[in-house]
């Protein structure tokens, strides 16, 4: 099967075999060199000094430990959303009782450095800026570095979720100044779900000395201390352990630009060849296309259901769209492992599919 969703992501065979490994004491010898190893790796990959946390859970375990280790309820936060997880990470501040300020930017669209400056100016007291760098949903990559100025200028707190970005498109963590971090094993680490990875500046460590929002499981100060000492405060996920110390391991073989060329060169593979199929790509401006997930509009008169079910039948996955996208846009996740094969039989079938359904690409190019 050629599971071509921007998550959970194919794994390479040796990865998985690592997954089988015994259970250990997670408070033992064992445990603690892979935790070191992971962590100094991980640090490596996020371009950060900073600890890299992991937590037991998906991604949004980790968004959620992030807006609950450094906000307040009744804290004015300005959360900026360009798709569905915009308005997931958002929807988490509200709903442990930040005084979110939305600025909702089009589906499809990027946020831009002025708009969200602007939105920064109108909103004085917000503390906060919560953004999403890759935004899945839509298939867009907000320019996050850029994005990052405007909010260091204005001397608020960055929180960005990087789930699907971070270990795959450039998101030099320290460069940018990111005060919040979070990403999921699941994206473009070639790990299965169930690790989130958190990372925290000095100054969001200040932040989570004054946060009042409650915390229990994800309370980040715990894990710090337990971290000091190679450890995590709950039993770990130990089998993605073993995954990401195999993973990372040839992550950094290759190094982070070969990383990134690989991304790149891929989101550019997959882009010709939707186009060439005679379809349209979702986000308006291809400059902010994601390299790490293509969004296809569905052409007009057809169903997004029956062309995932064309392709599923010739065992190729894609992912349809969420929320309001759902029954418009379909999507080809290209993270992590991505064998240029495995991408070209995707298209290939992605055509056969269309066929299928009756879909005439020349004709609609004509
Ligand atoms: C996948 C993803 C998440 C997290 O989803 P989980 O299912 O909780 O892992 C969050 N944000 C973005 C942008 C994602 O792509």
């Amino acid at each position: 099967m050629n599971l071509r969703t921007p998550g959970p992501t194919p794994i390479p065979q040796d990865i998985l075999n690592a997954l089988s490994g015994p259970m250990i004491d997670h408070r033992g010898p064992f445990f603690r060199d892979i935790y070191d190893r992971v962590s100094a790796n991980l640090k490596q990959l996020f371009e950060t000094q900073n600890d890299v946390l992991m937590l037991t859970s998906s991604g949004s375990g980790g968004l959620e430990a992030a807006v609950v280790n450094t906000l307040s309820p009744g804290e004015p936060v300005l959360a900026v959303e360009i798709g569905a997880f915009g308005v997931r990470l958002g929807r988490m501040a509200e709903t442990f009782g930040a005084d979110v300020r939305w600025q909702r930017v089009e589906w499809g669209q990027a946020a831009t450095p002025e708009s969200v400056a602007a939105s920064l100016d109108a909103n004085p007291d917000v503390t906060s800026v919560l953004i999403t760098h890759n935004e899945t949903s839509t298939g867009v990559t907000n320019p996050i570095g850029e994005i990052a100025q405007v909010v260091k200028q204005r001397d608020r707190l960055l929180i960005v979720d990087a789930v699907s970005s971070l270990g795959s498109l450039p998101c030099p963590v320290d460069e940018w100044g990111i005060d919040v971090v979070v990403t999921g094993s699941q994206k473009g680490w070639m790990a299965p779900p169930g690790l989130a990875m958190v990372s925290l500046s000095p100054r969001a460590w200040e932040a989570v000395e004054k946060s009042t929002m409650p915390k229990f499981y994800f309370d980040l100060k715990q894990a710090r201390d337990y971290a000091a000492r190679s450890q995590t405060p709950w039993t770990p996920a130990i089998p993605i352990f073993y995954a990401l110390d195999a993973s990372l391991t040839q992550l950094l073989d290759g190094g982070l630009p070969a990383i990134h060329a690989r991304h790149q060169a891929a989101g550019d593979r997959i882009r010709a060849g939707v186009k060439a199929l005679g379809l349209s790509l979702f986000p308006e401006d291809e400059s902010y296309a994601s390299n790490t997930v293509t969004a296809i509009k569905c052409p007009d008169g057809f169903s997004v259901a029956d062309i995932r079910k064309a392709a599923a039948d010739m065992d190729v996955v894609l992912a349809g769209g969420q929320a309001r996208l759902s029954d418009s846009i379909f999507r080809i996740g290209h993270l992590g492992y991505m064998p240029e094969e495995e991408l070209d039989e995707a298209l290939e079938v992605l055509g056969k599919a269309l066929e299928q359904v009756g879909f005439a690409p020349a004709a609609a190019t004509a």
